[in-house]
Formats: structure tokens, sequence, C-alpha cells
């Protein structure tokens, strides 16, 4: 799976990185962004948990073409 964050939907609550922190960092403007083009397999569990508690709804998966 693919996943990007919608940088301006991103309040830098830190719930992100803090679960998957080797998908999600943040940047220097304090929004998380994703570190990693396509997520290793092991870790997509944890980037839907992601998804699922953003609390704005910033993390979006891409459908792979
Ligand atoms: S969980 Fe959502 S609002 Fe919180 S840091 Fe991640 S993208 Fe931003």
């Amino acid at each position: 799976m693919k996943v990007t964050i919608k940088e301006e939907k991103c309040m830098g609550c830190g719930s992100c990185p803090s679960l998957v922190p080797d998908v999600f960092d943040f940047n220097d403007d304090g929004f998380a962004y994703a570190k990693v083009d396509t997520v290793p397999e092991d870790l997509e569990d944890g980037v839907k948990e992601a998804i699922e508690l953003c609390p704005t709804g910033a993390i979006v998966e891409e459908k792979s073409e």
C-alpha cells in the first residue's frame, strides 16, 4: 500500500509518528509526512490504525495503479 499525508489537514497531534515511526515523521514545520513511498507489508496494519486514529483524516491511502 501507499500512503500520503495531506499537510493542510494535519494538526501535528503526534499520533501517527508515535504509532508507526518507520513510516511517519514530522517535517520542520511540525506537520507529519510519510517518509516512505510504499509501506512495508509488516507495517500495513499499523498504518491502517494510524489512518483510523488521525483526528483530522489527513492520512490517505493511495490506491496503487
Ligand atoms: S495523526 Fe493526523 S493530525 Fe496527527 S500528526 Fe498524524 S497526520 Fe497529523
